[in-house]
């Protein structure tokens, strides 16, 4: 039976819970532990797939087809546990079950109420899979105190009382602010987040504090007398260069060991931290430089394509270079020609995304890649307009376009390379879906295999014919423009294994242009860089050495 972790926050938003939580995930494993890593967000939508980026940042898919939060990624990427549909909830999925089993007649004859019945729901989901691992590492979004939260806190609570003793404990993450002015880091904000803990019933065992300044011993202690902690369970939790030296950084300063202590573990098992000495040298001991362009729509906010500045980072690592990214927005390349702005790039990224806005520009940016012959990694909308590109300005299909921006003009505008996929195979079943539809969890989703072509680019990157990605999308090239387009230089080169759905495209004879339907950068480790983002980031590579 799994031992739990409640990690929560307090004091403001923002301070790195999911990373937290996902370093002190790898430092269980360092130590021999199983761990599975859960995420409960407090807001109403049911996932965060009908979110806008801006709103949310990036969208995570797991395996099995959810849309969670952009946490779940970092929990993958730190620990390599595929996260799961059940490793993700919010309180819109457990109100809604709720209703739901209100309206099947359940709990027929009872007055549905947030004790015991949502507690009762939210307790469930803590429970799937519990026997699995040794450690479940469960991060509540927010801060204490957000009236959504309150059914979270009130169930881990519950939960706390009803495990045999010793087999849950609660981490609570806040900040010190340094006051200049006093020249003191002042802990006032978390002993008063703590105090809003325990009126709910929760005692915190170990305090992570994040502080921009060393923590002197007195502020220490102060905040072990005033918080009701061990002095050795107040952990520092300092600004770091890299989130890769996380796991290293609070080992130093004793969070694996204040769990175990707190678990009563001993003598723990020591830890084996070669994994995390090797990123953090290939993190802070680059061999070279590239400079990699995302062009794309969410420019504004990096969280919104986490996961591929993450997956870059890893192919950086995989090479010994630093990747620098720069942001650009894929508009200003409706209005003005894209040569001056990606010239001094030595790779260009066109990412996913939804809409017609800025689509224009990505296909200007993906002619630049193709014809200046710069290497372009394309993914899944990217894949798309880079296949639009390929059909107007290879295949002379001056219409070509996506039926996606389509759907408000009525009439269509464009001949559509990329069309609406309304029914497709899943597992042996088939899946059928409508323009009209709902439009959340209705995309195909998760993950699905692609045969790779003998020969081709993409089967030497991946040293295999057969491949597993994961897929957010509703729209698809068609394959009946497959003869025009192969005949004009774009290589179908990998494909649905029933042979309906292109996966992979790449431009022959080109140094490295490969577009692909899915996101490869949701599976990318730092200690497993994705060998897609591995090898573009060595073709840039070798572009900087040659100018
Ligand atoms: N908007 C496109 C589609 O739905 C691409 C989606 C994406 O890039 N994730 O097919």
């Amino acid at each position: 039976m799994a031992r739990y972790v409640f990690i929560t926050g307090g004091v403001v938003s923002s301070l790195g819970k999911g990373l937290a939580s996902a370093a002190l995930g790898a430092l269980l494993q360092a130590r021999g532990f199983s761990v599975r890593l859960r995420k409960l967000d407090p807001y109403l939508n049911v996932d965060p797939g009908t979110m806008s980026p801006f709103e949310h940042g990036e969208v995570f898919v797991t395996d099995d087809g959810a849309e969670t939060d952009l946490d779940l990624g970092h929990y993958e990427r730190f620990t390599g546990v595929a996260a799961r549909a059940t490793d993700s909830v919010s309180s819109g999925r457990i109100y809604s079950s709720v209703l739901e089993k209100e309206r099947r007649g359940d709990y027929l004859g009872k007055t549905i109420q947030v004790i015991p019945h949502v507690t009762d729901e939210i307790k469930d989901f803590l429970r799937v899979g519990a026997d699995e691992v040794d450690f479940m590492l469960c991060e509540i979004g927010g801060t204490v105190g957000d009236i959504e939260g309150l059914p979270f806190f009130e169930a881990i609570r519950q939960f706390g009382q009803e495990r045999p003793r010793g087999q849950c404990i609660f981490m609570h993450l806040t900040l010190l602010p340094w006051i200049a002015a006093s020249g003191e880091l002042k802990t006032k904000p978390t002993q008063h987040s703590v105090k809003e803990l325990r009126s709910i019933g929760i005692a915190p065992d170990v305090l992570v504090c994040r502080s921009e300044r060393p923590i002197p011993e007195k502020e220490r202690e102060k905040l072990a007398l005033f918080c009701n902690v061990r002095p050795d369970s107040v952990i520092a939790a300092y600004d770091l260069k890299s989130i890769y030296e996380a796991p290293l950084a609070y080992h130093r300063e004793g969070m694996d060991q204040a769990v175990l202590d707190a678990f009563g573990i001993s003598p723990a098992p020591k830890p084996n931290l070669a994994r995390w000495d090797d990123v953090a040298d290939r993190v802070f001991n680059p061999e070279g430089e590239v400079k990699i362009a995302i062009v794309g729509k969410y420019t504004q906010l990096e969280d919104a394509y986490k996961s591929i500045a993450e997956a870059l980072t890893h192919g950086g690592m995989a090479n010994r270079v630093k990747v620098c990214i720069e942001w650009v927005d894929a508009e200003l390349f409706e209005r003005e020609d894209p040569a001056p702005y990606l010239e001094g790039f030595h790779a260009i990224l066109v990412p996913g995304g939804f809409g017609e806005r800025g689509t224009e520009g990505k296909i200007k940016a993906a002619q630049f890649a193709r014809e200046h012959n710069v290497p372009y990694l394309g993914i899944c909308l990217g894949m798309q307009m880079a296949v639009v590109e390929a059909a107007r300005n290879l295949a002379g299909m001056h219409k070509a376009g996506s039926q996606e921006f389509d759907h408000e003009a009525g009439q269509a505008r464009f001949e559509p390379v990329i069309f609406h996929l309304k029914e497709w195979i899943k597992d042996n079943q088939k899946i059928a879906r409508d323009v009209l539809d709902q439009k959340g969890g209705t995309m195909r989703l998760g993950s699905y295999s692609a045969t790779l072509k003998e020969g081709s680019k993409v089967a030497e990157v991946y040293g295999t014919h057969r491949i597993e990605e994961r897929h957010r999308h509703r729209y698809e090239v068609d394959v009946k423009y497959r003869e025009a387009l192969e005949g004009h230089g774009l290589c179908f080169s990998g494909m649905s294994p029933d042979g309906r759905l292109p996966e992979i495209v790449e431009v022959t004879g080109h140094p490295w242009f490969i577009g692909v339907q899915f996101h490869p950068e949701l599976k990318s480790k730092p200690f497993a860089p994705h060998p897609l983002f591995a090898d573009f980031v060595r073709a840039a590579t070798e572009i900087s050495r040659l100018v």
